[in-house]
């Protein structure tokens, strides 16, 4: 019966939202306060807190969120079926 076993597979990337595409967009733009002033930067999570004083949650956090929760569903998923 083993070989008919169902494989489970997750992909933290499955439900990943336009929305998280354009968080990481944003994070990737060019500051544009900075470029009038003649700096070239990227407005990422630090240079936003650095240099402007905005705290924003960044993508990184928001993925490793993400990527923790499938892997503590995973594990779930799998002791919950080994105990059948
Ligand atoms: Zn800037």
């Amino acid at each position: 019966m083993d070989k008919f076993k169902k494989v489970l597979r997750f992909n933290p990337l499955i439900g990943i939202s336009k929305e998280f595409c354009q968080i990481i967009k944003i994070e990737g733009k060019v500051c544009l306060q900075c470029r009038r002033k003649g700096i070239k930067t990227i407005m990422s999570k630090k240079h936003l807190e650095e240099d402007h004083q905005i705290n924003i949650f960044g993508f990184q956090r928001l993925w490793n969120e993400i990527r923790d929760y499938f892997i503590h569903e995973k594990k779930q998923v799998i002791d919950n079926s080994s105990r059948n």
